[in-house]
């Protein structure tokens, strides 16, 4: 087969908003609009975004859960005091997994090589019976549900960068050492979980792997957890799918966190990404949006991350430059977490 990069986006997605929150529909609107002017997806192969089924949702949330958020929707309720809930918003989350969902059949039905959910609302804050975090439905964990029920992996690898704990996910896989989480995040953060001592629990020991860093650490304490923690425990997990947690929201100029990664960190952490899929999993990997509230910087690191997984030959866009203050180090927790998982 040749090298197809899969995508998926629904303009539905942006009836999901309320004005002056900070996951507004303007995230997806400029990125979607950047990719469009930098013709980003020309021979890409676009998939259509269809809401995801009670079946596919149930086999991460409970029924209640679903009921809630129907309900939140009926009512224009939200769900936590972070977390707007409008009318059209339980179809834009059903959209968001569904969207996701038909790019992973793409992708293992071999039609794509690996591929990009452009979706909203984000997901990896959703636990199995609450939304939260302005994550309605835990679109990565539904994936790699469905991943495993319905195409029969056995191994399924959730990588997360973005700068927030992706709790929801962790709780959705705590005992089930058949899918592999592993969060890089600022620490002590939103939302308060990810301490490295969280590990997984039962057969899902070892399988939770937290990176928990300290404000201020920037590309050279990311490429390190990536080069030490994630590809030494990647190729002992062996994954046959990898999954990605992708939120640009640990870029220095983040109005939400405070992190010191660049777009330039970023596209190093999915070259590493794309490496380690090559050679563990025939480069099946599937990245899908979660945070990042820096306009600019969301729309040039989608369009980095749709370029490196198309093998384009365009350099790395990256208007916002270098961090302009130094870096803080992780190797401490670097260490803590290797002794961990590694010794
Ligand atoms: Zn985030």
């Amino acid at each position: 087969m040749s090298h197809t990069t899969a995508y998926c986006y629904d303009p539905f997605n942006l009836r999901h908003h309320l004005a002056g929150h900070p996951e507004n529909r303007e995230r997806l609107r400029g990125t979607w609009s950047l990719l469009q002017s930098e013709g980003a997806l020309e021979g890409l192969l676009g998939v259509p975004s269809t809401p995801a089924s009670d079946e596919r949702l149930l086999r991460v949330h409970g029924r209640r859960h679903l009921q809630t958020v129907t309900l939140a929707a009926q009512r224009n309720a939200h769900l936590d005091p972070d977390t707007y809930v409008g009318g059209d918003s339980e179809l834009a989350a059903r959209l968001a997994a569904g969207g996701l969902l038909n790019v992973v059949d793409a992708v293992l039905a071999g039609q794509a090589t690996n591929g990009f959910a452009l979706v909203r609302p984000p997901g990896h804050h959703a636990t199995p019976d609450r939304g939260m975090g302005f994550c309605l439905y835990n679109n990565v964990a539904i994936a790699a549900r469905a991943a495993q029920a319905e195409q029969g992996l056995k191994r399924v690898l959730i990588v997360d960068f973005d700068v927030h704990h992706g709790n929801g996910t962790q709780d959705a896989f705590y005992d089930d050492g058949s899918v592999l989480f592993f969060s890089t995040h600022q620490y002590p953060y939103y939302p308060g979980t990810g301490h490295w001592r969280e590990t997984g629990s039962g057969a899902g020991k070892g399988a939770t792997v937290n990176v928990p860093m300290p404000a201020g650490v920037g590309d050279a304490g990311y490429f390190e957890a990536f080069d030490t923690v994630l590809a030494p425990i990647a190729r002992r997990f062996r994954p046959q799918f990898i999954l990605v947690s992708a939120g640009y929201d640990a870029h220095w100029n983040d109005p939400l966190a405070g992190m010191a990664l660049t777009i330039h960190g970023y596209a190093g952490l999915v070259d590493r990404l794309l490496a380690l899929a090559d050679e563990q999993c025939g480069g099946r990997i599937i990245f899908t949006l979660e945070g990042g509230y820096h306009l600019e910087v969301l729309a040039h690191s989608v369009l980095n991350t749709l370029r490196q997984l198309s093998r384009s030959d365009e350099p790395i866009s990256d208007p916002l430059g270098p961090c302009p203050w130094g870096e803080h180090d992780a190797s401490a927790v670097l260490t803590q977490v290797r002794v961990m998982h590694l010794e």
